[in-house]
């Protein structure tokens, strides 16, 4: 019986023993795949910065793209439909019609020497004058026109 007893206990010994072996290297198995995932998780994590990066980066590009794709129509567009109104535009600069000479809003060939009144603006040539009743910059009614001598 002592024996027998004794065995078993050795045996139960050895078990337990064996089981906690076990279970140190299941601890340490699932401590090395915690690091494990721990690991890919920075890789992870490394990999999405970088994705992050590339995707800034084409989202730039993108809209830049963007920017130029959809400014290039909307430029085209007003060039071609409001051409005209532009390039008046370009003349609106008061400053511009002391220092260049500016021409008429209605022929564009001669010189704008008359004002229009009373709006005063000086975008009438004198040949121009007398067929136009509407300020050709500002569209309003034209009353009279005066025309202006340069020095
Ligand atoms: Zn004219
Ligand atoms: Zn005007």
């Amino acid at each position: 019986m002592r024996v027998k007893c004794l065995r078993e206990k050795e045996a139960e010994i050895e078990k337990a023993t064996r089981r906690h072996a076990e279970l140190e290297a299941r601890a340490a198995q699932i401590e090395t795949e915690a690091r494990a995932w721990q690991m890919r998780a920075a890789a992870r994590e490394v990999e999405a910065t970088s994705l992050q990066a590339q995707l800034q980066q084409a989202v730039v590009i993108a809209h830049g793209g963007g920017i130029i794709t959809t400014a290039e129509p909307q430029s085209g567009s007003v060039d071609g439909v409001d051409e005209a109104e532009d390039a008046e535009s370009a003349y609106v600069d008061p400053d511009r019609y002391e220092i260049i000479e500016p021409r008429c809003r209605i022929c564009r060939r001669r010189s704008a020497t008359v004002l229009a009144l009373p709006c005063r603006h000086l975008v009438l040539c004198k040949e121009c004058d007398g067929s136009v009743r509407i300020c050709p910059l500002c569209l309003s009614t034209k009353n009279s026109g005066v025309e202006v001598f340069y020095s």
